[in-house]
């Protein structure tokens, strides 16, 4: 069965010519074309995959399953056979295999333990403009490959939207085909008011909606919710509507089991109502729908910095993404779309999706890239290159965890290669592989499970349901999963009941959503043989989260307050919630910074864990480091040496030592705090001062005498000098200081620096005038008016060399005039001066003026 009459097979002919020629083509047609169906037949058909198999990468899982469902049964042979899928945690593949349809981290993965891709003849890449992470990586690594060991392979990236300039680009040389296909108009409509969901259920929207359209169009209708729990509570409200009773209605999402899945996108007898995850967006095609009703929801993948690991989180989707979710309705007749927000609303969303190279963690891909030998993140040919922050967050943290060398290329470690066995995130995977050490992978696979949802455990409860919380779960003092675990059993004891949850404060359906995901990850502890025994001290399950989370160690600062410092030089509060309020040493799961009432950003600590040093030994034996450290104490004003405890660069315990400190080191110490005045040298006088501005002169002035001007360094390196064989600032205080000053100058030098630039002259009438140098400009003459009578602009100092300026004092010293030129005072200003000064102090000698 050939369904031949798709657009798709237009570009049969130029899709097999662009393979032959280039080995790389992007694929452009709208969603419903027959690209993930047909293109992978095609290419079996007229014998590109030789001996080998093509492989399809895929975003989503279920599509994944579905496609190659749909695949087989249009070859005629059965699923797993000619055609497969395999994911994480199910596979249905043989050795007859010859198209597979993947997801996530299997294609990269086989990359890493096989390079060669031995028996892959075509790599496809579909739905690559959802930008996922893995997309991005392995179409990246598939263009390495291709280039060096595997010429013949061949690439096939295909995308939904039309626009692949920069995809071509990358790719060149590469062929673009693209098909616009068909579509019928859809008549698109919005509230006249977006409603607040958290006050009025969606899936009560949705229904009314549905209402709506069900008049509007004929055809069968598809409502887009977030997820499965909104999925739920929307066909429940669908099927009880009463204006709704000749529908039938699906729910559509991952979680479901295959058969309700497939009985979604089966043709049916009657109208039908399709309530769907984003899968029904551009990765599934359902025939006869006519109506969409789009709730603008979508749940993405994000970093989330409190908890340090990426998360599903609920966002509103682009303006690009309604747009495809609209085109669903437009397949084979004009259709209508709702959009459950206001045309106001939806000029504010962005006009795209972020690519998730720029949202989520790369920890996973890292390592994994690490695993295929390519250690240089930051030259990897990127589609688009990750923040550097990010990169090296991401690299940091692999480093913390033992996954791979803290120096060098950071390549991959023994740890890091089992690490990649867990489709975890690498915290979780790392304490996994601790806990089979000790027995308890169990625990600690619910423990992950607890973290990687919504928090349901609610914060800041009433002060009786604190103490009801107490009274049941007992106060654990070692860690805050502790109540986290109590806090869920109880949930689980009580078949998630609402009025109990909400009892002691908890959240009924997060809880709820725990089981799945403890189910998954108990699996694959189980698959990997991990050791899940039941019963083992509390201690060695902390070891474990440490494992996890030893980038986030904390010390406390003191007893009174909730100070902490951290690893990698930070600073944070614990959480008061916490139960862990006595141990010096701990770990913080989670991690958020709030803005405090002055603006300031507090770390606020949360989810921790007592930790003892001897663990950290135990665990990470490379990481403790015990130094001798040379430094100033404040409190005695001395130099010491400090013995210090460090783990990695976190000080575990710093103790004062009688040990003698290096001479130099102790010395530039001191040097420092005489820099910044905070020791007074009581020898170092303003005529020190006076003294380098005139060895500084000598070098301006008298560049022949080679003096070297003396710099902010150089004062710096004299201050040790002087400080040398001193410990304390006590020692100091007398030390002369200018005998190491003029071992600045060579003998030379020194025997001419009076005379050149003498600190006082004597003036012609035998009274002595002082000189004041500076930095810049002419040195400066401070001299009474009648005291400099008779002289000229002749003066000079400096062997004759330097003018000077003059400072003219009244006979009270205070100054009157300062000119670079007295004969020109003489024939000037000297009049009103003259005749001002006589006036007060008519007892001097005022020579006439000489014009006078
Ligand atoms: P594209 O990848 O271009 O969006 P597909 O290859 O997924 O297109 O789908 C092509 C056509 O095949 C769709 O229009 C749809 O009608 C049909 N189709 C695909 N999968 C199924 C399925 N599981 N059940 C019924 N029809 C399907
Ligand atoms: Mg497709």
């Amino acid at each position: 069965m050939t369904p031949t009459d798709l657009p798709i097979y237009e570009l049969e002919s130029a899709l097999l010519a662009s393979l032959e020629e280039q080995g790389r083509v992007v694929v452009s047609a709208p969603t419903g074309s027959g690209k993930s169906t047909q293109i992978p037949r095609m290419l079996l058909r007229h014998g590109l995959l030789n001996t080998g198999e093509v492989i399809v990468l895929q975003p989503r899982r279920l599509a994944a399953r579905m496609l190659a469902q749909r695949v087989a049964q249009e070859e005629g042979s059965a699923l797993g056979e000619i055609v497969g899928y395999q994911i994480r945690l199910e596979s249905r593949v043989s050795a007859r295999t010859k198209i597979r349809y993947v997801t996530e981290g299997i294609l990269l993965r086989k990359m890493s333990f096989d390079p060669t891709l031995k028996g892959v003849s075509v790599l496809v890449f579909d739905e690559f403009h959802e930008r996922h992470l893995h997309g991005d990586i392995t179409l990246a690594r598939a263009k390495q490959i291709q280039a060096t060991i595997r010429p013949d392979l061949k690439i096939v990236v295909m995308s939904a939207t039309l626009s692949a300039d920069t995809l071509v680009k990358y790719l060149e040389p590469c062929s673009h085909i693209e098909s616009v296909g068909r579509s019928y108009p859809v008549d698109i409509s919005y509230l006249t008011r977006s409603p607040n969901f958290d006050r009025e259920g969606v899936w009560d929207v949705a229904t009314q909606g549905a209402v709506d359209l069900a008049t509007k169009t004929d055809g069968d209708l598809l409502v887009f919710m977030p997820g499965a729990y909104e999925i739920g509570r929307t066909v429940s409200a669908l099927e009880s509507h009463r204006a709704l009773k000749g529908f039938e209605v699906f729910p559509l999402h991952g979680e479901l089991a295959p058969e309700r899945q497939d009985a979604a996108v089966r043709p049916g007898t009657g109208r039908k109502i399709i309530v769907s995850t984003n899968v029904a967006e551009t990765s599934l095609t359902i025939a006869g729908v006519t109506g969409v009703i789009d709730a603008g929801l979508a749940r993405m993948a994000r970093f989330d910095s409190r908890r340090g690991i990426n998360t599903l989180l609920i966002d509103k989707i682009s303006r690009a993404s309604a747009d495809q979710r609209a085109g669903r309705a437009g397949r084979t007749q004009a259709g209508q779309c709702l959009r459950l927000w206001s045309e106001r609303d939806h000029a504010d969303r962005p006009a795209y999706e972020k690519p998730e190279v720029h949202r989520v963690d790369l920890a996973e891909s890292v390592l994994t890239l690490k695993a295929s030998g390519i250690d240089r993140i930051d030259t990897f040919p990127w589609f688009e290159a990750p923040e550097p922050a990010a990169r090296e967050r991401a690299e940091q943290l692999l480093a913390d965890l033992g996954a791979t060398e803290s120096h060098g290329d950071r390549s991959i470690t023994e740890m890091g290669k089992r690490m990649l066995k867990f489709p975890a995130h690498p915290r979780y995977a790392r304490m996994l592989l601790e806990a089979d050490q000790r027995g308890c992978a169990k625990v600690v696979a619910l423990m992950a499970a607890l973290t990687q949802g919504r928090n349901f455990l609610l914060r800041d409860v009433s002060g009786a349901i604190d103490r009801a919380r107490d009274e049941r779960w007992g106060n654990e003092e070692s860690s805050d999963f502790f109540r986290l675990m109590r806090a869920w059993e109880y949930a689980h004891e009580n078949r998630y009941s609402v009025e109990a949850c909400r009892a002691l404060g908890v959240h009924a359906q997060g809880a709820r959503q725990v089981g799945p995901l403890f189910a998954q990850l108990l699996k694959i502890t189980e698959k990997e043989g991990l050791s899940l025994a039941e019963a083992v001290p509390d201690s060695e399950i902390c070891k474990c989260i440490l494992a996890g989370f030893s980038d986030q160690l904390a010390r406390r600062l003191d007893r009174g307050t909730m100070r902490c410092e951290l690893v990698h030089n930070r600073r944070g509060v614990l959480a008061r919630e916490s139960s862990v309020q006595e141990a010096g040493l701990l770990v913080a799961a989670e991690i958020s910074e709030i803005e405090g009432r002055g603006g300031e950003l507090n770390v606020l600590l949360s989810m921790a864990t007592a930790v003892e040093e001897s663990w950290l030994a135990e665990l990470f034996p490379d990481d403790l480091r015990e130094t001798n450290t040379v430094i100033y104490d404040e409190d005695t004003r001395r130099v010491i040496v400090r013995r210090e405890r460090r783990f990695r660069d976190l000080v575990l315990e710093s103790k004062a030592t009688a040990g003698v400190p290096p001479e130099d080191a102790a010395a530039r110490l001191l040097a420092i705090r005489v820099q910044s005045g905070e020791i007074k040298l009581k020898t170092w006088t303003e005529a020190v001062d006076r003294w380098i501005t005139r060895v500084n002169c000598l070098a301006r002035f008298f560049p022949e005498l080679e003096v070297s001007p003396l710099t902010p360094e150089d004062r710096l390196m004299l201050v040790e000098q002087i400080c040398l064989g001193s410990f304390g600032a006590r020692e100091l205080k007398d030390k002369p200081v200018m005998p190491v000053l003029k071992d600045w100058l060579r003998a030379e030098q020194l025997a001419v620096i009076d005379d050149y630039l003498p600190e006082r002259v004597e003036l012609p009438n035998g009274r002595r005038a002082r000189i004041t140098y500076g930095e810049q400009g002419s040195p400066i003459l401070s001299a009474r008016v009648q005291d400099v009578i008779g002289l000229t602009n002749a003066f000079t100092l400096g062997i004759g060399r330097l003018a000077v300026r003059w400072e003219l004092l009244a006979p009270n010293q205070r100054p009157v005039q300062l000119t670079d030129d007295l004969d020109g005072f003489w024939s000037g200003a000297y009049r009103d001066v003259r005749a001002q000064l006589a006036g007060r102090y008519p007892k001097h000698n005022w020579p006439p003026v000489a014009s006078d």
